[in-house]
């Protein structure tokens, strides 16, 4: 297998991820942020470089610093439980980094799991927190199946319209198994704003159809895509099932934005603001010994992978994946021989360390 990512040799550089961690802990607490929540912080981010998301990982931490000097970003929230029931709970994030926000929102849910063996609980007033299978992964540290969604900023057209009115709106399923877990982590765009970022920072073309033009027309340069909007999974019109990936969205804004009392659509905001963000997410976590014993339901659950990774491979192909196998395999190599940052990154931590007096660690 190879490692994930999208960066190529000669790009980037390996940074050892406890020294990364460690960076991004000081650069927020230089900012105020409490020492336990700039760790949550630090450990989402660093956990999508890990992953091979270089989308989601440290290039963020400027926006995130950016919105805490600003004030948009609270370093100090006061999170607070508005509504409960003993399976469901609504949280209010008091414009809080959306990672901390969103950590204390899915142990919550998992607690009510693990008592009631259903835990659904709607965040209002966060910001952007980060890769959805970071709290995926943490339902699956105790057995339960976890659901993650968050709206975001509106960038993505409706089918048949050239103007966002949807954030890339992801969804992540992760359930427990005996050996690889499944964890199915997923914009409901072709692609994340984050492989737009990416390809600008690397000075790339992208594939035509991830994005159209303010005239709607279908272009490969990511500038002119952040002036006119992303495609909804599936792309243009409704012949490969954009239609589908534009419903997808919506749902999650349905479950994040609507139900929550959060901000939604076009009225979402961004870390750096100039308004509160009010992001809104939805956490789930499920028993499966609800229906079933454990060890019975990881064992069917071995018994679909199989049956996934036997299926005949078309020519040239190594191997079916099943979700989360290759993100699960990039991170352990990427554990011993460091993640990848990009160059320009490089520089924006080194700046964002010599502001903060937090030296940035290069090299392995
Ligand atoms: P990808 O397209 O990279 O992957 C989507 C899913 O498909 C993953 O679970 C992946 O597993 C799986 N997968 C990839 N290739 C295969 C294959 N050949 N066979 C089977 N499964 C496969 O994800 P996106 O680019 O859409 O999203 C990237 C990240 O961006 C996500 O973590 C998402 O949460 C985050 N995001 C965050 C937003 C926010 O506002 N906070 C907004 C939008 C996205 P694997 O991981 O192993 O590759």
């Amino acid at each position: 297998m190879k490692e994930k990512g999208e960066l190529v040799e000669g790009m980037f550089q390996r940074v050892d991820h406890r020294a990364l961690t460690d960076f991004v802990v000081g650069v927020l607490q230089k900012f105020s942020v409490p020492k336990d929540d700039a760790l949550v912080t630090a450990q989402t981010l660093v956990s999508a470089d890990l992953r091979g998301i270089e989308s989601h990982g440290v290039a963020r931490l400027k926006r995130y610093t950016d919105g805490l000097k600003n004030g948009v970003v609270k370093a100090h929230p006061n999170i607070k439980i508005v509504r409960e029931s003993p399976v469901t709970a609504l949280v209010d994030g008091d414009s809080g980094l959306g990672q901390v926000v969103s950590h204390k929102a899915m142990n919550l849910a998992i607690e009510k799991a693990e008592k009631n063996s259903v835990g659904l609980v709607g965040v209002r007033n966060s910001n952007h927190f980060g890769i959805a299978g970071f709290y995926g992964l943490m339902a699956l540290e105790h057995d339960l199946i976890g659901l993650v969604m968050t709206n975001s900023r509106p960038l993505v057209a409706p089918t048949f319209s050239k103007e966002p009115k949807n954030g890339t709106n992801p969804i992540c399923i992760a359930v427990p198994t005996a050996s690889k877990r499944f964890v199915f982590d997923m914009a409901t765009s072709v692609v994340p704003s984050g492989k737009l970022e990416v390809a600008k920072r690397l000075h790339e073309k992208v594939p035509l159809n991830w994005g159209i033009d303010p005239e709607g027309n279908v272009t490969a340069d990511p500038d002119t895509i952040f002036r006119g909007a992303l495609l909804p999974l599936g792309g243009l019109g409704e012949l490969l099932g954009g239609h589908k990936g534009y419903g997808l969205s919506v749902v999650v804004d349905i479950f994040s934005g609507i139900l929550t009392g959060a901000h939604w659509g076009t009225t979402v905001g961004e870390t750096q603001g100039p308004d509160a963000a009010d992001v809104g997410h939805f956490f789930g976590a499920i028993n499966p010994e609800a229906f079933m014993p454990l060890s019975e339901f990881k064992s069917r659950m071995e018994q679909l992978i199989k049956s996934l990774k036997s299926a005949a491979k078309l020519p040239g192909a190594e191997e079916i994946y099943i979700a989360g196998e290759k993100s699960a395999y990039t991170e352990e190599v990427r554990k011993k021989i460091g993640v990848t940052v990009d160059r320009e990154t490089i520089q924006t931590l080194k700046a964002l360390g010599t502001e903060t007096g937090v030296s940035f660690p290069l090299g392995k």
